[in-house]
């Protein structure tokens, strides 16, 4: 069936006129997005949406796909299930106003339509195609006054914690968890209840609702988290044994392989065979670094906000340009993975709108980023907070003067040392023996002078505490703090709580939150020139 254009009318009905002229006190982008929306999804842009169908048609379902992008667009600037969305397709003025379908009766799409959309947006990298469309607006509308913007972009990055949607369990509910859905699956298979399945399989603990109710334990006494996982471990070994009877062909495709395959992600993670070596299993010491945390979402990972503070899901990053204020990257990591992972994707995706990084304000999270010295090498700055040199009561790194140009450096009591970029220095063991700052520099033992690490980056190191040392340095500095105000803000619109389970489908609504983020953003900067214009 042939893929049709939105060709939504120009000119306004009176009804609209009633609505706009409500709308444009509250809820100001419903009346942006109708004033706009020819603009947004002109005939260009609407081929690309149209791309995304290119191999596979559009199905039984062919609804232009510029109006169901305006769709997932007001789903976002809403935020609701996409069983709302299709509703207020029919029940809200708004929304019909936007969607060209005032007076409709019957919703602008399924839930399905809206379902299979978003997964063609994220199958196809439409959703970055949205995002840099809100800045192309930006442009044609001239929000801004692009001939006085820099070349370059002046982009600040930073992220956020993003908690994930699926359900974080400890090591005896993940394991019932995981062996429950096996059970399920594999009863679906069959054509027999769960329960004779649990019980032919030899893993009664499933028959309750929960594994710790079936098990049965007097928690509180010592030792009855060993006995717990002991009894899970013997319950589960005998259901793998049971499947590999009964479906072992099953076994090794989906939808069962998958189930299977996940029960032995916990069971490796979580659990190790007990040092008395009687073949009973144990709770494993420590959390492997990729530790799986809930069975609904297989992604998100255990994370920290700061050095006391935990979070189990993401860290949501944005690149936002400091003289725009506009999004004009944005990356997902799981919770675990360091910050400078993130930087050479938003890097990506700027370049991609062909623009280039002149200065990149980042915290010292990404500074080992290797974006940062492609920054450098292509002639541009990275401004950061410099790194604190600690060292209890006793001399710190910023106490020597290192000298660059000679690779030296010089300690207060004027010794003078060679240094490599990456290697500890450490002065000459009889010069700090025999030294009266001794007392004041070092704890190290006999034989042994005072050691400093000389890092990778120490020219930057370098430049950035020079930076901190002006007050124009900690100006500029301070211009970081626009993008954590923006991350506020996104934060704000998705919530706390990830829309989404697993990684991609989170990107695309912090995309998807970042272009409805730029089109306020553009909506209120078209508000302040008209009313410098009217004063005029
Ligand atoms: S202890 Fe060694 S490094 Fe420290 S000031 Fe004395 S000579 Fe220099």
């Amino acid at each position: 069936m042939a893929i049709e254009r939105w060709n939504s009318r120009e000119d306004y009905t009176r009804q609209e006129n009633v609505l706009l002229a409500r709308l444009r006190k509250t809820r100001k982008l419903f009346a942006f997005l109708r004033d706009h929306r020819s603009e947004i999804f002109d005939d260009a842009f609407q081929a690309e949406l149209m791309e995304m169908y290119r191999d596979t048609g559009a199905g039984k379902d062919p609804i232009p796909p510029a109006l169901l992008a305006m769709g997932t667009i007001l789903q976002g600037y809403h935020g609701v299930s996409d069983a709302e969305a299709v509703e207020l397709t029919v029940v809200d003025l708004r929304w019909q106003m936007v969607l060209d379908r005032l007076g409709f009766t019957e919703p602008a799409f399924s839930q399905g339509t809206l379902f299979n959309f978003r997964n063609r947006l994220i199958r196809t990298g439409m959703d970055q195609r949205l995002l840099e469309r809100t800045v192309e607006i930006a442009k044609l509308t001239n929000a801004f006054d692009w001939k006085k913007l820099p070349k370059t972009l002046r982009v600040a990055i930073d992220s956020s914690p993003l908690e994930g949607a699926g359900r974080v369990e400890d090591t005896i509910n993940l394991l019932g968890h995981a062996a429950r859905n096996v059970v399920v699956c594999a009863a679906e298979l069959l054509g027999l209840p769960m329960e004779k399945v649990a019980r032919a399989a030899g893993i009664p603990v499933l028959l309750e609702s929960s594994v710790k109710k079936a098990l049965d334990l007097e928690w509180s006494a010592p030792g009855s988290k060993e006995t717990a996982v002991e009894i899970l471990a013997k319950q589960i070994e005998s259901l793998e044994t049971w499947l590999r009877k009964k479906l072992p062909e099953e076994m090794t495709k989906p939808p069962l392989k998958e189930h299977v395959d996940t029960l032995e992600q916990i069971k490796n993670q979580d659990l190790d065979p007990d040092p008395s070596g009687k073949g009973r299993a144990r709770i494993r010491q420590g959390v492997p670094a990729e530790r799986r945390v809930s069975i609904k979402d297989g992604e998100m990972r255990h994370g920290r906000k700061s050095k006391t503070k935990l979070f189990n899901g993401y860290k949501r990053h944005i690149a936002t340009d400091l003289d725009t204020n506009l999004i004009m990257a944005c990356a997902v990591t799981p919770a675990n993975r360091p910050e400078e992972e993130a930087a050479s994707a938003l890097k990506a995706d700027i370049e991609q709108q062909e623009r280039r990084i002149g200065e990149l304000f980042c915290d010292r999270g990404y500074i080992v980023s290797p974006v940062v010295s492609e920054v450098i090498k292509d002639g541009g700055e990275v401004i950061c907070k410099p790194w604190v040199a600690r060292n209890g009561k006793l001399f710190t790194k910023t106490d020597f003067k290192i000298n660059l140009r000679d690779m030296t450096i010089t300690c207060p009591a004027g010794e003078i040392e060679r240094i490599d970029l990456g290697a500890d220095v450490e002065f000459d063991a009889s010069a700090c023996e025999n030294c009266p700052l001794r007392a004041q520099c070092t704890t190290a033992g006999k034989g042994h002078g005072r050691t400093v690490s000389i890092a990778d980056n120490e020219r930057l190191q370098q430049r950035l505490r020079k930076l901190t040392a002006t007050s124009r340095g900690r100006d500029r500095i301070r211009e970081r703090v626009a993008v954590e105000h923006s991350l506020a803000h996104l934060g704000h619109r998705q919530g706390k709580k990830a829309r989404y389970c697993g990684l991609r489908k989170n990107l695309y609504d912090v995309r998807r939150a970042a272009a409805i983020q730029n089109l306020e953003t553009i909506q209120r900067r078209l508000e302040a020139i008209d009313e410098i214009r009217s004063v005029a």
